[in-house]
């Protein structure tokens, strides 16, 4: 049998998740078809409402439902330290650590030949802004310990070599190749205290 029209656009959407493949999404796809209609139009409310009510930061490009966001309008935050991290995502993870009190900036991409990211689909142009606006003394880079990971802190290091501002990356505790979401707290946290100078 021929997939229905409908259903294959379902199974789609769900496919263009991170980490679901073609067989999680008919399965997903059966799922929503499957159980009482209301609990899908829940669903599908809920989505429309966060995804109505989040917006950008124009300071960090965090994702929030307030611009500024809360972390760049909290005053107790330190403007001294600033942490580079690939998606929003990783902020919360590093906030769970529990360890970082300074303020975030979000790069959008790593660098990537291979799935087609480079230099100008990084946030560079807004990030130098914020620098040369907040003046931080401390940027750490928090990325993905993988090969796009190492190409991105490469090309940052260089362009911020000129700059007046310590450097560090965070130690390898991280498993190269790994995501920082996959990484229990703990071994985060252990990586950030011993971040050193790139
Ligand atoms: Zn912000």
């Amino acid at each position: 049998v021929n997939t229905s029209p409908l259903l294959e656009k379902l199974i789609q959407h769900f496919n263009r998740f991170p980490g679901i493949g073609r067989k999680t999404a008919q399965r997903l796809a059966w799922y929503l078809i499957s159980r009482v209609k209301t609990d899908a139009y829940d669903f599908a409310d809920s989505i429309r409402e966060t995804v109505d009510n989040f917006t950008t930061c124009q300071e960090c490009l965090i994702l929030a439902e307030q611009d500024p966001c809360p972390i760049c309008s909290d005053t107790d935050r330190d403007d001294n330290l600033l942490c580079i991290v690939e998606n929003t995502s990783d902020v919360y993870l590093m906030e769970n650590m529990h360890e970082f009190h300074g303020k975030y900036f979000v790069l959008g991409h790593l660098l990537s030949p291979l799935e087609g990211y480079g230099v100008n689909d990084l946030h560079i142009k807004e990030l130098e802004t914020l620098i040369s606006t907040k003046k931080p003394q401390e940027i750490v880079l928090a990325l993905k310990p993988s090969a796009e990971g190492e190409a991105t802190i490469h090309y940052l290091s260089e362009l911020f070599q000129k700059k007046d501002v310590i450097l560090t990356r965070l130690s390898t505790g991280i498993p190269f190749g790994g995501d920082l979401e996959y990484t229990s707290t703990l071994t985060l946290a252990n990586a950030w205290k011993r971040r050193y100078r790139v």
